[in-house]
């Protein structure tokens, strides 16, 4: 997922951490439409290609995550509004699914946080673990 959002800068990147239950064993990478620098636009016919591996595998989306190439770790207010309206993701994802974000300003250590955002636009952090048996295996704590 990082090396994703790395080569995506100065662009926000974006995708999905797809697994079972609650251990994350992929990122998918989703191309970014918006020419925005601060902002990301899942393309929707990328998604939907992407849905349909995901679903092959046996696997479910646990997280939709995005970079900060600078700024903060954490949703901007257009991130939480996007969310309950992007028709291109078939919202409501954002009940149950993971908001992960990942702050890029420091190369040598990025940070990564996970949220889930509630109706009304309340956010709330989610404890994330890397498990370290496989590589980059993410899993959401509750
Ligand atoms: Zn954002």
């Amino acid at each position: 997922m990082l090396d994703h959002f790395g080569r995506e800068l100065p662009r926000e990147g974006c995708g999905f951490l797809a697994g079972s239950r609650n251990l994350a064993h992929r990122f998918y990478p989703i191309h970014n439409q918006t020419p925005d620098l601060r902002r990301f636009a899942m393309d929707p016919l990328h998604v939907k290609r992407t849905e349909v591996s995901i679903f092959r595998r046996n696997q479910r989306i646990l997280a939709i995550c995005h970079s900060h190439p600078e700024g903060e770790c954490y949703p901007s207010r257009w991130d939480i509004e996007s969310a309950f309206f992007d028709p291109a993701l078939r919202w409501p994802y954002w009940e149950k699914e993971v908001q992960i974000i990942a702050l890029l300003s420091d190369p040598e250590a990025p940070r990564v946080r996970g949220f889930r955002y509630r109706v009304g636009g309340e956010v709330e952090e989610v404890g994330l673990e890397t498990v370290a048996t496989e590589v980059g295996n993410i899993s959401t704590s509750p």
